[in-house]
């Protein structure tokens, strides 16, 4: 899977120039792959055209990073470094300090605990770093590295994107036919029936999604994790599933159902949303719309057996108390 190249008149800041010089320096940036130095990228200029100044490499990667299509890092070497962020999912780095190579992850609990820190502290927070240095498990082993590069980091995206939509489907797939098989009004049973249909057929979607991306590049799953969403990972709808096994009502069910649904489509518009354009992104997306539909879904069946419980005739429980207090 290869991302077209960004629209390069689309991101051109106002009054910016059209010129040769300077898309050839930015398809060559966005051909390479990782974390490259501004002498990198003049390096790999003057290779193909030696009248291109530093000045104007320069100028571009500057030009770039204003336009949103680069993103500078500082790994601590004293200079920066451009990656691009054109369908690039942000990300914090681990940077080995024997063979400078950086790999790159994204982790939610992180970043709610970032969330949760400024909040408290009153803190509007714009952009957070987050860089861990050490040795990386190649360089420990002795063996030789291969470069992680950053059309790999967009594949590694989609595929742990697609691996927490398909955990959380089939959690939600076992929620919903357990509480199938537990409830009891027959209207209840049907809308968890037809929602465990929903997710096993969703459930075929993303898997063969899935398949279809590991085809593309058969070393694909064994590389190392991207996404770090731990609550995500175990399916948003395991916590719902274990309170069900305890034994609960028809309303109870619904309840718990609302529950998960509202949880799995916040979780992934949220960080859907945050995603630069991405096939991630997009699954995420994706799946938050369909979560909604689900939980439209539940809150009408709620409200109409709240409705059909009230119009019943009063138990006798509760009439022989309203007699007493005559
Ligand atoms: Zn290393
Ligand atoms: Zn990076």
């Amino acid at each position: 899977m290869t991302s077209a190249p960004p629209d390069l008149d689309r991101l051109r800041p106002a009054g910016g120039k059209r010129s040769g010089k300077r898309d050839f320096i930015v398809n060559t940036f966005l051909r390479q792959e990782g974390h490259l130095s501004a002498d990198d990228l003049v390096d790999l200029i003057r290779r193909e055209d030696h009248r291109i100044s530093r000045a104007t490499v320069y100028r571009t990667l500057q030009w770039m990073v204003d336009a949103g299509i680069a993103r500078k890092v500082d790994f601590g070497e004293g200079r920066f470094r451009f990656e691009h962020s054109y369908r690039h999912p942000r990300h914090f780095h681990l940077i080995c300090k024997s063979c400078n190579q950086s790999s790159e992850f994204l982790s939610s609990d992180i970043e709610a605990l970032i969330e949760e820190i400024a909040t408290a502290r009153n803190f509007a927070a714009r952009q957070s770093v987050l860089q861990i240095y050490g040795e990386c498990e190649d360089c420990r082993l002795g063996r030789r590295a291969a470069p992680i590069n950053g059309a790999t980091t967009e594949l590694l995206f989609a595929r742990d994107a697609l691996r927490i939509a398909i955990a959380t489907e089939r959690s939600g797939l076992d929620f919903y036919t357990r509480a199938a098989g537990l409830t009891k009004d027959p209207r209840g049973r049907t809308v968890f029936q037809k929602l465990a249909a929903e997710e096993r057929e969703h459930l075929g979607t993303l898997e063969k999604r899935y398949r279809d991306l590991i085809a593309g590049d058969p070393d694909l799953e064994s590389r190392p994790t991207f996404l770090f969403f731990k609550g995500a990972a175990s399916g948003l709808f395991a916590e719902g599933a274990k309170q069900l096994r305890g034994g609960v009502n028809d309303q109870q069910a619904l309840l718990i159902g609302i529950r998960c649904e509202r949880g799995s489509h916040k979780f992934f518009k949220k960080y859907g949303e945050r995603f630069e354009d991405s096939e991630g992104k997009q699954v995420f997306l994706e799946f938050a719309d369909e979560e909604r539909t689900h939980l439209d879904l539940l809150m009408r069946e709620y409200r109409a057996l709240r409705e059909r419980q009230a119009r019943k005739p009063a138990r006798r429980g509760a009439s022989r108390r309203a007699a007493k207090r005559r």
